[in-house]
């Protein structure tokens, strides 16, 4: 019997994924009976993520393969929302360079943009496998000639099998370092992404939850958004950051309660 942590009746969930609803490829079995669960009560919920290799309809397909009940519209990745923010700040149909997965090739084409490798306006870079000295080199003329540089998340490592391999961040220090230039950034710890499914959702701030396992990203993207926040303890062992805690901590989301159920689980 573990302890149960109380939410208000009427509260709406931000949640990131790798390492709250599954590791890797394995899902995470109480995290899976709770957004079961919480889909039934009618809890509104929706998915955040820095992850910018997958479009939201291959998350949606991979939760809905988990047992996971969500619709691409609630999935909000930092490929969606980097395309918004270069979006808001050159015009469409200008050329843009494209560090990244061919997620992040599409969100940019669906804001209109055209992709380039040179006279581009912006340069836009998330996680590239196939990242290479050349792309590298082309990052660098773009920016030294006036481009805008922007970045998916800075996440430095991702968690890979039983080790890591590096993140976004690593690749945007890269170009930072062969530039000069500094990349605006939209992923989590910033608020873009919890604004974006604030909007979706269109829940109040005042009752709505972000829930993740990692302090340095998770928790204070929700902080920033004005959130309370919950830290999950099903991914892998959370950085520290002094000076920020959750409100909540849980070891598993089957401690969370809404404040009308008398039994959960
Ligand atoms: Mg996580």
């Amino acid at each position: 019997m573990t302890s149960q942590v109380m939410l208000p009746s009427n509260a709406a969930i931000i949640s990131d994924l790798d390492g709250v609803t599954y590791r890797g490829d394995a899902p995470i079995p109480t995290a899976v009976r709770a957004f079961q669960h919480w889909h039934e009560q009618g809890v509104p919920y929706a998915f955040v993520t820095n992850n910018s290799t997958k479009t939201a309809e291959e998350f949606a397909d991979k939760l809905n393969r988990m047992a996971i009940p969500v619709t691409p519209d609630r999935i909000v990745t930092s490929s969606l929302v980097v395309a918004r923010r270069v979006r808001a700040e050159i015009p469409a149909a200008s050329r843009v360079m494209v560090i990244g997965a061919p997620s992040l090739v599409g969100a940019m084409e669906a804001q209109g943009f055209q992709i380039a490798d040179k006279d581009v306006r912006a340069v836009v870079v998330g996680l590239d496998r196939a990242f290479t000295f050349e792309k590298l080199q082309q990052a660098q003329s773009a920016l030294l000639a006036g481009a805008s540089f922007f970045g998916t998340n800075a996440d430095r490592m991702l968690p890979h099998g039983l080790g890591y391999e590096p993140g976004a961040g690593s690749i945007l220090a890269a170009i930072e370092t062969a530039s000069g230039v500094a990349p605006i950034v939209t992923g989590k710890p910033q608020p873009d992404l919890v604004h974006m499914a604030l909007e979706i959702l269109g829940s109040d701030p005042a009752t709505t939850f972000m829930l993740g396992d990692q302090i340095e990203t998770d928790i204070m993207a929700g902080q920033a958004a004005g959130l309370r926040t919950i830290l999950v303890r099903t991914g892998v062992p959370p950085r520290e950051v002094p000076g920020v805690a959750a409100d909540i901590v849980v070891e598993s989301l089957l401690e969370l309660t809404l404040s009308w159920e008398r039994t959960l689980f």
